[in-house]
């Protein structure tokens, strides 16, 4: 990532290094407030702004996904060169990556669809792991409206 901003004639600052280590093969797609936190431990001066306009040329680049996935935040994906999409939990808001393969390539195969399909984003809603075992899904969702 470092190298490549090098490369783009962009200044490398000890923040942004720090912001690219916390970035490189990070799977829990953060947000920027979560990145800002993690950065503002060691570097208490850094500013929520660096840490946006950070993530936004690495956006431009194509070095970080922007994904808008609900939930009021931006989450930022490292993971750019697999074709993957995302489990989303509704629990506690986790991300986590699946592989459903190339979709876009599927959607082109067929004849009957005139439509040039150049990304696909599909995104899972549910429960994680985790969060089943927590809370144990007793109520169908009839029950949950029935109530209201
Ligand atoms: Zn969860
Ligand atoms: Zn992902």
């Amino acid at each position: 990532m470092e190298t490549r901003f090098r490369a783009e004639g962009k200044k490398v600052t000890p923040q942004r290094q720090r912001i690219f280590e916390l970035l490189a093969d990070n799977t829990e797609h953060p947000t920027a407030e979560t990145i800002f936190r993690m950065v503002h431990q060691d570097m208490p001066t850094v500013s929520l702004k660096t840490v946006y306009q950070t993530l936004n040329e690495l956006g431009q680049l194509g070095m970080v996904n922007p994904l808008e996935l609900g939930g009021g935040s931006m989450r930022f994906d490292p993971n750019v060169k697999n074709d993957h999409q995302h489990l989303v939990c509704e629990s506690c808001g986790s991300v986590t990556d699946v592989d459903l393969g190339p979709l876009h390539d599927i959607f082109n195969g067929r004849s009957d669809v005139a439509f040039l399909v150049t990304r696909a984003e599909v995104v899972l809603r549910g429960v994680c792991e985790s969060c089943q075992r927590v809370i144990p899904l007793e109520k169908n969702p009839s029950e949950v409206s029935e109530s209201r």
